[in-house]
């Protein structure tokens, strides 16, 4: 069994990070980290459109650089962007110094103020200098699409009966992910789009 939802002590650990988002309206927010991707992000793209649903790109910098015209097509179809550092670093293993620099590096190229750590892992002294400049964005929903070992179709329904409303969700458009993402996207926006719930940027 894959654990997709995370230990409810994070969030009181870590205030200054965003789990989830409070809303009383039948809301997710649906995130996608690491690309853009010159054919899986386009592919994304088409299947949000067929439910009219938003949501939150956290590119790295070094992939804005080489497909900018995929970045383009992600923010003028008014899904949001936020910034996934430049080369995709390890807070934990990184000085705070060269940490900052590859998130202004990234910066240049993405226009955001949403910040979301690569692996999930930053440090307090990092959180500290990115809070007044960023919404530092975790998660609620993790899929774990990257796992090749997981069953999409039977976590599909796992993820449907987990989710409730404001949770963040996370995917991934990767190569790795690619062929379970696109299945348990579909799965997902298919399940809550008959609920009636609707699909936003943050
Ligand atoms: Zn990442």
């Amino acid at each position: 069994m894959f654990k997709h939802t995370i230990p409810s002590i994070f969030p009181l650990i870590a205030p200054n990070l965003t789990w989830k988002v409070k809303t009383n309206d039948k809301v997710l927010y649906i995130t996608f980290d690491d690309g853009p991707h010159p054919t899986i992000t386009p592919l994304v793209l088409n299947i949000l459109d067929e439910y009219n649903a938003k949501a939150t790109f956290f590119c790295v910098g070094e992939n804005v650089t080489k497909y900018p015209d995929i970045f383009n097509q992600i923010i003028n179809k008014g899904h949001a962007v936020g910034n996934h550092t430049y080369n995709h670093v390890k807070g934990w293993q990184t000085s705070d110094t060269a940490y900052l620099e590859n998130i202004k590096k990234a910066a240049e190229v993405i226009p955001s103020n949403l910040f979301r750590p690569p692996y999930g892992r930053i440090k307090p002294s990092q959180i500290k200098l990115l809070k007044d400049h960023y919404r530092i964005i975790m998660w609620s929903i993790l899929t774990r699409d990257y796992d090749k070992r997981l069953n999409p179709h039977n976590t599909i329904k796992q993820l449907n009966k987990l989710i409730k409303s404001g949770d963040v969700i996370v995917y991934h458009d990767s190569e790795k992910a690619q062929q379970n993402m696109l299945i348990m996207l579909k799965g997902v926006l298919q399940n809550f789009h008959q609920l009636q719930y609707t699909f936003k940027a943050l």
